[in-house]
């Protein structure tokens, strides 16, 4: 259905965050891809410059938990 799955757990994965992962992963908030910042700990959405963390490899893609960083480079 093209449609991940980004609730409570965000996504159980025992592997680390790739290529793959990253392709389904969009911010919840406006759905935009999010890209790999902060040495890979961390996600950003370029559009609302909401940054969300990686907690052992598994994205925390809830707004709630997500910070704001326009500043935040690359
Ligand atoms: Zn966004």
């Amino acid at each position: 259905m093209g449609k991940a799955i980004l609730a409570q757990n965000a996504i159980v994965s025992s592997v680390p965050i790739d290529a793959e992962l990253l392709e389904i992963l969009a911010c919840p908030n406006c759905k935009t891809p999010v890209k790999l910042v902060k040495n890979g700990t961390a996600l950003k959405c370029e559009t609302c410059h909401r940054v969300y963390r990686i907690d052992d490899d598994i994205p925390v893609m809830l707004i709630d938990e997500a910070t704001i960083e326009p500043e935040l480079a690359g």
